[in-house]
Order: C-alpha cells, then sequence, then structure tokens
C-alpha cells in the first residue's frame, strides 16, 4: 500500500511530489488539500512513504525494502500519526490499532465520517493534549537515520488548537516532517495555511471514477453506476456511498413524513413538534451526503406537488403524503410555498460546501417552521426587502 502507481489519477500533483523529493529540497511543511475521495490521503502516504524509501525508483518508492514495509503497516518509529478522537482518554496513540484497521479495509479510501463510524462514534475532534504530543515527539530527535516525521489526518479538526503548533510548524528542528492532510481550508487559520507547502488536490474526471468502480471494484456498467459518476462529482468515496445507497433503500418517503409532521403547526412552537422534527433532522446528519442531498431533491418534489394541489387538485403523491400536501396547500399561499423551496435550495448549496450537516437540517427545520407562519413570514420579506 501507499505506492503512487496504486493511485487513480492525479498525475500533475504525483510528478510534483517525486520533483520534490528528488530535487533533494524539501520544505519541511506540507498541506494536502482536498476531499478524502480525491485521494488526498493516499497521495500523502505515498509521498512519505516515497521519502524514506531506501531504493526510491525514478517515480516509485520500490515497496519492499524495510522502511516501505514498515510505512505500509503504519508502523515506522519516526512517523507520528495524529487523528481526530472522541474523547479525551483515548487519544490518537491509542486509536492506531483501529486506523491501521480502517486503512486496510477501505484501502486509504475513507474519511472523517467513515472514521467515526468505524469507532461507532457521532463525534470527532484533534484536542488541546494531542498537541501538547505532537510538540513533544517532534522537539526529539529521530531515531533511526532520517526524517522525524507527524501526520496530521483531517487537520481542519485542530481549529483554534493548531495556534499551539505554529510555532514548531515555522521553525521546525532540523529533519523534521509535516504532512498535514484537509478537506478543506475553510477552518484552517491562515497563519498555518501560510507556513506550509500546499499540495490541492481536485476532483478525478468522471472517465477516472468511472475507471476505479468497473475495474478495482467490480461493479457493471449499468443506469445506476452512470448516475452515481455523474452525482459523486469527481469523489470516489462519495460514488461508493451512492451505490451503497441504491443497494440499502434508505426510506425517503417515510424519512419526509417524519420531518413533515414535526412541521405541522412547528410554528405553534409546540414542544413535541418541534422536537420530532429536530429529532429527524438528526437521522439525516447520520446518512451519506448522497441521502441527504436526496432526500432535499424529494422535499423539493413533494413542494412541487404542494402547489400542483393548490392550483389543479391533482396530484401524483400517495396517500401517506397527499394528507401532509393537503394540509400545507390549504395553509399556505403561494409564496410561502416558494420561498420553502428557495430554503431548500439553500440547504442543498450548504451541505455541498461541506456545511455542518445537523445544524443544517435543524436551521431547515426551524426556518421552515417560521415560514409557515404568515405574520414571521411577511415580516422576514420586508426585513429581506428593505
Ligand atoms: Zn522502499
Amino acid at each position: 500500500m501507499f505506492q503512487f502507481k496504486e493511485i487513480i489519477g492525479q498525475e500533475d500533483v504525483k510528478s510534483s511530489l517525486i520533483t520534490q523529493v528528488n530535487s533533494g529540497k524539501l520544505h519541511h511543511a506540507h498541506l494536502f488539500l482536498g476531499k478524502m475521495g480525491y485521494g488526498t490521503f493516499q497521495l500523502a502516504m505515498a509521498f512519505v512513504k516515497y521519502i524514506y524509501c531506501q531504493d526510491k525508483q525514478v517515480n516509485d518508492s520500490c515497496g519492499q525494502c524495510a522502511n516501505c514495509i514498515k510505512i505500509s503497516k503504519l508502523n515506522h518509529i519516526d512517523i507520528h500519526c495524529t487523528v481526530p478522537s472522541f474523547d479525551i482518554n483515548n487519544l490518537s496513540k491509542s486509536l492506531l490499532p483501529n486506523y491501521r484497521e480502517i486503512i486496510e479495509e477501505k484501502q486509504g479510501l475513507f474519511d472523517l465520517k467513515d472514521w467515526i463510524d468505524f469507532n461507532k462514534e457521532k463525534n470527532a475532534k484533534i484536542r488541546s493534549a494531542e498537541c501538547d504530543i505532537i510538540l513533544h515527539d517532534m522537539g526529539l530527535s529521530s531515531y533511526e537515520d532520517g526524517y522525524k516525521t507527524q501526520i496530521i489526518w483531517m487537520a481542519e479538526s485542530l481549529e483554534k488548537e493548531s495556534n499551539k503548533i505554529l510555532k514548531i510548524l515555522e521553525e521546525p528542528n532540523p529533519q523534521t516532517l509535516f504532512i498535514l492532510m484537509a478537506e478543506s481550508s475553510d477552518r484552517l487559520l491562515p497563519t498555518i495555511l501560510s507556513r506550509c507547502n500546499i499540495h490541492k488536490i481536485l476532483p478525478l474526471k468522471d472517465n477516472m471514477v468511472e475507471r476505479y468502480l468497473i475495474d478495482i471494484r467490480h461493479h457493471k456498467p449499468s443506469e445506476t453506476l452512470t448516475r452515481a459518476i455523474h452525482f459523486a462529482e469527481g469523489d470516489l468515496i462519495e460514488a461508493e456511498r451512492y451505490l451503497a445507497d441504491e443497494e440499502s433503500e434508505f426510506p425517503l418517503e417515510l424519512s419526509l413524513i417524519n420531518f413533515l409532521r414535526g412541521l405541522i403547526n412547528f410554528h405553534e412552537r409546540k414542544f413535541d413538534n418541534v422536537n420530532k422534527a429536530i429529532k429527524q433532522a438528526e437521522v439525516l446528519a447520520g446518512q451519506s451526503k448522497s441521502t441527504q442531498k436526496k432526500f432535499l431533491d424529494y422535499f423539493q418534489y413533494f413542494l412541487r406537488q404542494v402547489i400542483m394541489i393548490k392550483i389543479t387538485q391533482n396530484s401524483q403523491l400517495n396517500e401517506t403524503l397527499l394528507k401532509a400536501a393537503h394540509h400545507f396547500a390549504n395553509t399556505l399561499e403561494i409564496d410561502q410555498i416558494e420561498a420553502w423551496s428557495q430554503l431548500i435550495d439553500k440547504y442543498h448549496y450548504a451541505i455541498e460546501g461541506n456545511a455542518n450537516v445537523k445544524i443544517s437540517f435543524v436551521s431547515l427545520a426551524i426556518e421552515s417552521g417560521k415560514i409557515q407562519n404568515r405574520v414571521e413570514f411577511e415580516n422576514l420579506v420586508s426585513q429581506f426587502s428593505q
């Protein structure tokens, strides 16, 4: 594992990394920036392996020397790994066996959601105590002859704690390397960004995603596969998730019904209703991004049917959803339904952009509730038009 030749596409990044190693002028801090589904983790690890390889080939590590073997098992004494953890008593060092396991299971293609699910947890972050360990580890000299390396996976989980490691990033000890990986730069401090050599990892082309799904994951060409490729937008993890969702059939209809049940009379501030909508928002937050987007698409479809009912009294909805649709058709004006539809678009966009999904769905519930109250809705409209 962790060789350039195994990574799909990303030829430009590969060759720039290889050139940098061979030039002998290695920058001491690197940030690999891009979705894990683009191959970000794999590229970073192949880079580390190439640096340490004792029998470097022209454009890849040998895969067989002692260092290559140790790095494949994430078991090199001079390479430290920091990953988001779940509680203060189990930091990266004790999570390492799980980390090795998920790498093996997912062949290096996994993201934070996979990591959290793998550990059957809910939230993960890189804690302040972890930064103290980084400072300690990176302050020591290397055991073997060569570099001492600190890998920080999902560096955006550091948030403000990253202040602690700024100094060591700026004035590192000789022969030390920092390899940071992040999916988005939004939550990284500018001071961190400015100290790193940034390798931007771009989405893969559709034909690359197709090659991966068919040649490596052994999916058969089909209409669903084509949709998955289109949906994934260059992200191998999302493409696989889409296909898995198709098989698991997340109950979109039931999920929408539960969400709507919470919203009916939401504006009356009945605690029970508010609670129902928030509970369903939590269920949705736990789904894959593709399922979340499908849910919002389905919601839009439902609203179009509500408008149909208002205008023609007809709709294509089945009985359960029809009842809810009639309720909204009777209580809402067209402008309110349109505002609702725009709201869904807004959250569709937010989820796409890696917003906090749970907060997004809860806000969607609350704002949808507000739109239903005519007086509150009109206040909102007049605020915007001022
Ligand atoms: Zn080697």
